[in-house]
């Protein structure tokens, strides 16, 4: 078994003050090993984009640790985090954030520049990435000049041409039209195999998730609610908000679930409720009138 690339324990995080703080995240367990697609997945509000934002070192927990790549993050200086993030980390978000007076073969080749390699050879790596994903034809033009689906193939390139160990991911595709989402996942996949790379993804897709993560980690209110190889977890999930999730994909075979439908909405982050994360909308509690009966 290959050692752990993320290793998130007991992570808090809040934002605000006094009685208006959201408990974004609330004492966060997770764990993914190199070479490994983890895919996060949860409802809207339930800490994923705040999770990734700490993984990357954008921000800084209020409690628990966070090991990335072998370091502890809190125990890094500002300046040798900002270094460790340029060299081993790659970003990919839903706004592909192209600089749109650099040509794309220009904006590839930002973070090599940035990491101190010479201008020449870095745009000659920007313009063998731009090759490997089809785009050699473009690496002359700008942005502007660009469709969605190929300026997320760029910020893609740009984000695979320092070859990091890590590449982040928060929901690539969903900015872009539904037609072009399975040629930018399947690529991204491509490139995570071929050159092993550790990946943290967040995706919305879930019939695309089946088939693409190695390990899926489910949040709801700021806790990791189902964690697990994703065979295991699509084959039978153990928390109700998974199983209530799942619920509506199909089985590998075709055949439908049965719908689990959950009543009501998520509660507010700042008032969470006590017990299970999922009271009081539980489908194993409805009529039950047994609290934390699972
Ligand atoms: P997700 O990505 O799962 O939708 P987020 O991590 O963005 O969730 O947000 C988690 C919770 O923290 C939400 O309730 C959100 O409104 C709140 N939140 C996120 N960023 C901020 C911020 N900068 N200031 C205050 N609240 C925030
Ligand atoms: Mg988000």
């Amino acid at each position: 078994m290959s050692p752990l690339a993320i290793h998130c324990q007991g992570v808090e995080k809040s934002y605000g003050s006094g009685g208006e703080r959201v408990r974004a995240l609330r004492g966060l367990d997770l764990e993914a090993r190199y070479g490994e697609l983890l895919m996060i997945e949860g409802p809207s509000g339930c800490g994923k984009t705040t999770l990734l934002s700490i993984i990357c070192g954008i921000l800084q927990t209020d409690k628990g640790a966070v090991e990335l790549l072998g370091s502890n993050l809190s125990e890094m200086s500002d300046r040798a985090l900002t270094a460790f993030r340029s060299t081993q980390v790659g970003f990919i978000f839903q706004q592909f954030n192209l600089i749109p007076t650099l040509t794309a073969r220009e904006n590839v080749a930002i973070p090599l520049i940035l990491n101190g390699h010479p201008y020449a050879s870095s745009q000659k790596r920007a313009a063998e990435m731009l090759a490997r994903i089809g785009l050699n034809d473009r690496a002359n033009r700008y942005p502007s000049e660009l469709s969605g689906g190929q300026q997320q193939r760029v910020a893609i390139s740009r984000a695979f041409a320092g070859a990091p160990q890590l590449v982040v991911c928060d929901e690539p595709t969903s900015a872009l039209d539904v037609s072009v989402q399975a040629t930018i996942l399947n690529l991204l996949v491509d490139l995570q195999k071929q050159d092993g790379t550790s990946f943290i993804f967040i995706s919305h897709d879930l019939g695309v998730v089946r088939y693409i993560s190695d390990k899926i980690a489910v949040l709801y209110l700021g806790r990791v609610v189902e964690f697990g190889d994703s065979n295991q977890v699509f084959g039978g999930p153990h928390h109700p908000y998974t199983e209530a999730l799942l619920s509506s994909v199909p089985n590998i075979d075709g055949t439908v679930r049965k719908r689990i439908p959950l009543t009501g909405s998520v509660p507010s982050p700042s008032n969470p409720p006590s017990g299970c994360v999922l009271n009081p909308r539980c489908p194993r509690m409805a009529g039950s009138g047994v609290e934390g009966l699972c």
